[in-house]
């Protein structure tokens, strides 16, 4: 029987003609006697902040440690409040805990993943430092509401992006604003052979306190101006993202055309959601992500025909054991965070889904919904 992996990454390097690429930026970094901090960093640095259509980019060990350490540079710590949205995956709250700041939930809009800006006036107090939106699934947010808020109350902003390389909002890149956090993870639209991360900003002070920052408060050996830490992108995992990122605008179209089509297939199914687009986004289609009340079932009917599906995500940060029982969230509690939680379903997207697999998917899922239906009557 044909098979749909949710996400196959051998698949992806070799169907693209990328491997041999890959395969030669290792070997050159391996030879090269140079490993950390050298010119395949400088190189991919400027490469990407370009493509970010923006001026500076400091690489760092992680996704987590770009976010933890941007709300650093920006002054959050013990005692501050940040905004995050509820809905999103564990790490935009792990990098605001681990600045010793509190992380403050809102709910999703309506009929929407993203944090909803009308909601965050209510969430402000005297303690409140920062607001993080996140670009989650590669929607961007309304980022000229969060900034005309932000600036109502003097907030830092901090972007995650570690879902939404290549995105635009109004035209703009997810990348050109003043402080934005992007994962490289391999599973990520751009992601390496191994973890590492970005801050992507245009303010040249905040560039050189993060180039400190992660390099153990030093800029030269053993001047340690700040408290600083080991993150950093090595040699070979920027080697390699240089390779992959002139595809990135290719493989984020073929992105598009998949969700496209399931869109496209889905309408009218009974008891399907289909993703919304806002007419301001280009969105990236990190994931695709259908809500439906009959989840298990339908996700058991997907697997018996041979489709891979995910959970993005299934247990809201707030009841997570790490964050459970300590008052994070408001009265009257989260309801639709929680319900997302248990509703959300996440289907196979990727540059390299042949359309044969993108039709297996779209028969299996329409079966489905039309059974399952069908049984509820
Ligand atoms: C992947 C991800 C991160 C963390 O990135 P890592 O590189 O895995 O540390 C942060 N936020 C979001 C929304 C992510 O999807």
């Amino acid at each position: 029987m044909n098979k749909v992996p949710f996400y196959d990454l051998r698949e992806l390097h070799a169907a693209t003609g990328t491997q041999e690429e890959i395969d030669a930026a290792v070997l050159r970094v391996a030879r090269s006697g140079v490993y950390l901090l050298g010119p395949e960093l400088d190189s991919f640095e400027g490469a990407f902040a370009e493509y970010c259509e923006n001026s500076h980019c400091v690489a760092t060990g992680s996704g987590l440690a770009a976010l933890e350490l941007a709300l650093t540079a920006m002054g959050v710590g013990p005692g501050d409040e940040v905004i995050v949205p509820a809905h999103t995956f564990v790490a935009t709250w792990l990098a605001v805990s681990a600045t010793g700041a509190r992380p403050v939930p809102v709910e999703p809009g309506d009929d929407s993943f993203l944090l909803d800006t009308d909601r965050l006036e209510a969430v402000v107090t005297p303690r409140t430092r920062a607001v993080v939106p996140v670009h989650l699934y590669g929607h961007p947010v309304d980022l000229d509401a969060v900034d005309r808020f932000a600036g109502r109350h003097g907030l830092a902003v901090v972007e995650d992006a570690a879902q939404a390389h290549g995105a635009r909002y109004r035209g703009r890149r997810v990348g050109s604003g003043h402080a934005v956090a992007f994962s490289f993870y391999p599973g990520k639209n751009l992601g390496s052979l191994g973890d590492g991360g970005a801050v992507v900003t245009g303010d040249a002070d905040l560039a050189e306190r993060l180039r400190l920052l992660r390099n153990y408060g030093a800029r030269e050996k053993y001047v340690h101006e700040v408290k600083g830490t080991n993150s950093r992108l090595d040699e070979m995992r920027a080697a390699v993202l240089a390779v992959k990122l002139p595809r990135l605008d290719g493989w984020n179209e073929r992105r598009r055309a998949v969700a496209g089509r399931y869109t496209e297939a889905f309408a009218g199914l009974p008891g399907l959601r289909t993703p919304d687009v806002a007419p301001w986004a280009e969105h990236v289609w990190h994931q695709y992500v259908l809500r439906t009340p009959h989840r298990a079932a339908m996700r058991d009917r997907l697997a018996g025909a041979g489709v891979d599906t995910l959970l993005h995500y299934p247990v809201a940060n707030h009841l997570a054991p790490a964050y459970a029982g300590q008052g994070v969230e408001p009265d009257g509690g989260l309801p639709r965070t929680e319900r997302l939680a248990g509703e959300v379903l996440s289907l196979p997207i990727g540059p390299h889904l042949p359309d044969e697999s993108v039709e297996l998917v779209v028969d299996a899922v329409r079966a489905a919904a039309l059974d399952l239906a069908a049984a509820a009557v």
